[in-house]
């Protein structure tokens, strides 16, 4: 019994620490993007700017907008990534929302931000898709209803 304890405690420990490398790669990742972005984004602003006519001018603009959308995308994954890790450290990170087992770390890899296990995930869909199908038939008797008042 107690080493049953110990080897269940010591598999969270690792799952922990494993969980934690990932965010902390994908973290230091994506900080490098948004610090290099940054500087293309502000060198590229700075010349250029003078020698170019309209035209060009306002395609420069188009693809600033573009380069700063895909800064603030991947700041956003950051405050995600941040927040993350905070609930590793409450111990709820990877956990799932509905049944409360432990997501497959090879799901979290892929999906960081995935709050069901991949079963959960499923039947949600399942149960969303059938809502859909319900809602469907129900507005089409109810449109029935009332056309035969
Ligand atoms: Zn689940």
């Amino acid at each position: 019994m107690a080493t049953t304890t110990k080897t269940k405690a010591a598999a969270k420990t690792s799952r922990y620490n494993e969980l934690r490398k990932m965010l902390e790669e994908r973290r230091r990742e994506l900080m490098t993007a948004v610090q290099d972005k940054m500087r293309d984004v502000r060198a590229e602003g700075g010349k250029d700017r003078d020698v170019l006519d309209q035209g060009e001018s306002s395609e420069v603009d188009i693809q600033e907008d573009i380069e700063f959308a895909l800064i603030q995308m991947k700041s956003e994954t950051l405050n995600k990534i941040d927040a993350a890790l905070r609930r590793l450290e409450e111990g709820t990170y990877g956990d799932c929302f509905e049944c409360g087992d432990e997501i497959s770390q090879a799901r979290l890899r892929a999906l960081p931000f995935a709050v069901r296990c991949k079963d959960c995930e499923e039947a949600r869909e399942t149960a969303e898709q059938r809502e859909r199908f319900l809602a469907q038939k129900r507005g089409s008797s109810a449109l029935f209803f009332d056309m035969s008042n």
